[in-house]
């Protein structure tokens, strides 16, 4: 999952990008307004972290323009609890959530599961496909009751690929969802997670389409396997 975190504040910004990478998530902090715009315009990003006193362009108006060029991707607004105002204008705006700052960092990672939970269109917290279980809550995975000790690149990759529910989903669209643009990615580097995961999980589990990608297939009860996917 790819996270844009817009914030002009360098330590808040360091602490928020640190724990959004211990939770396995993709992160590409931006630091005003305008340049924040410009890669929601862009797409490919899963969620918006906006603080809304931002340099360039104030946070509600890139929200406005944003919502106005049809982006739908959620955004959360960091908001001062001293301007209750502020929060009403971003959520007006097309914000889908707020957190007044100070906040603590274990409620701003529920609120974005909660987010991703309901743009994917999920209500139970945890992903499941057959004998397969990853809590997005607690970096967990067990598969066939047993804990699985994964990587946190791993760990990304076969969130994205149960959240995409048994659907192919291309190499490139992956490795942009594994890493962030400043960051350096072997070519091959999603098929060497993706090799890791059969290994430690199984090797049926993960389906090779060709010139398509990848896409997650419960082995054992092929064809129901969609099914099984908790709503
Ligand atoms: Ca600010």
């Amino acid at each position: 999952m790819r996270i844009l975190l817009v914030e002009d504040d360098e330590s808040l910004g360091e602490g928020i990008r640190t724990a959004l990478r211990r939770a396995a998530y993709s992160v590409d902090w931006l630091r005003d307004g305008a340049s924040a715009l410009a890669a929601i315009g862009a797409g490919d990003l899963d969620l918006v972290v906006l603080d809304l006193g931002l340099p360039r362009l104030d946070g509600v108006e890139v929200i406005r323009q944003a919502r106005r060029s049809g982006a739908s991707v959620p955004i959360l607004v960091l908001s001062a609890r001293e301007r209750p105002s502020e929060r009403t204008l971003g959520l007006d705006a097309g914000a889908d959530d707020y957190l007044g700052k100070p906040f603590d960092t274990h409620e701003l990672l529920a609120r974005i599961r909660a987010l991703l939970r309901r743009a994917g269109g999920r209500a139970a917290p945890l992903l499941a496909l057959g004998a397969l279980e990853l809590d997005p809550a607690t970096l967990e995975v067990r598969w066939r009751g047993r804990p699985v000790d994964l990587s946190r690149r791993e760990f990304a990759l076969l969130r994205v690929l149960l959240e995409q529910r048994g659907r192919p989903i291309g190499r490139e669209s992956l490795q942009q969802r594994l890493y962030g643009w400043d960051e350096d990615v072997a070519s091959n580097a999603v098929d060497v997670h993706v090799h890791a995961l059969r290994k430690k999980l199984d090797p049926a589990l993960i389906r090779t389409l060709r010139g398509i990608g990848y896409a997650l297939d419960e082995p054992t009860a092929r064809g129901e396997a969609q099914a099984q996917v908790q709503p």
